[in-house]
């Protein structure tokens, strides 16, 4: 992703796409002293915009390090990116970190930087006709007292890379992963909701991300009076769900045909809801 035209905004300014690097000693890449944000703009319309840029503080300050970008200045950078590289659907990529100002394990001295990238990015996961093939992760999600969850941090994603590697090594599109109790926790890059009777049913945020499009589409069901239960979902229960789908900011809406050994239908209430987000991230419906 290195070698294209383009611009990146870089520390408070648009440098070429080629010219935005980084030190190798930079605390981030040694220690993952990195948070990022996954965003995607339809119709020249970042949606959900400043949701993701108190994310993005939020997930620095979680690792102990401020950014001295405010909400506002980020989602402004976020625009002028997207501008700058013409690009109206597009999937954007804000990315902030500990600079090479200090070497080992405290940061105190490190300088936070801030980049955001930009490009059209198509469909993140390809359902096909039948749904995603999903194979069960060999990770499990850490337990809150162990890393912090809640941030969008890359050290999170070690397991996840790991996991999604392992899955398509043996011929399946992502992989499930549970958490350290061994309940349903989410995919490894988007959250998990089953339909079963009728209704929502859907992991509590306790060890992964409550994602952006996991509160959006519960808000879409409700409005719909579609009933959504959050609660702890165990891998034996599985079997009795009728439907399985995957959400996220690049996955967006994505059914699941199959899990490890438990198979999921492609239903209506799945179409629904990639429907309604379809709808309300191109401004065709309100919440
Ligand atoms: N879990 C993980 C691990 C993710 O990477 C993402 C994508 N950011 C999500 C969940 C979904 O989050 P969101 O809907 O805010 O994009």
């Amino acid at each position: 992703y290195d070698d294209r035209d383009g611009w990146i905004w870089l520390d408070g300014k648009l440098v070429p796409w080629r010219e935005a690097n980084v030190h190798v000693l930079t605390h981030a890449m040694h220690y993952a002293s990195s948070v990022f944000e996954g965003v995607r703009a339809y119709d020249g319309h970042i949606f959900e915009l400043s949701w993701h840029s108190q994310r993005l503080r939020n997930s620095a300050a979680m690792l102990g390090f401020d950014l001295p970008w405010s909400v506002e200045e980020i989602d402004a950078a976020c625009i002028e990116t997207m501008k700058a590289n013409n690009l109206k659907d597009a999937y954007v990529r804000p990315v902030a970190w500990r600079g090479s100002e200090q070497m080992g394990v405290s940061a105190q001295k490190t300088k936070p930087h801030m980049a955001i990238a930009c490009w059209y990015w198509g469909q993140y996961l390809d359902p096909g006709s039948n749904g995603l093939k999903l194979d069960i992760a060999p990770w499990r999600r850490p337990a809150p007292f162990t890393a912090p969850v809640q941030a969008k941090a890359a050290g999170l994603y070690m397991i996840a890379t790991m996991s999604k590697h392992h899955a398509e090594a043996r011929g399946y599109q992502d992989a499930l992963m549970f958490d350290y109790r061994g309940q349903v926790a989410e995919a490894t890059g988007a959250n998990a909701f089953f339909v079963k009777d009728g209704a929502l049913h859907t992991p509590t945020p306790e060890c992964f991300l409550n994602g952006i499009t996991r509160q959006t589409v519960i808000k879409l069901a409700k409005k719909r009076g579609i009933e959504v239960i959050e609660r702890a979902i165990w891998p034996e229960e599985l079997e009795s769900f009728e439907q399985f789908f995957l959400t996220g900011s690049a996955a967006e809406i994505v059914p699941v045909g199959s899990a490890g050994p438990w198979n999921f239908a492609v239903g209506d209430l799945t179409r629904q809801m990639q429907k309604d987000y379809a709808d309300l991230v191109r401004g065709k419906l309100t919440l």
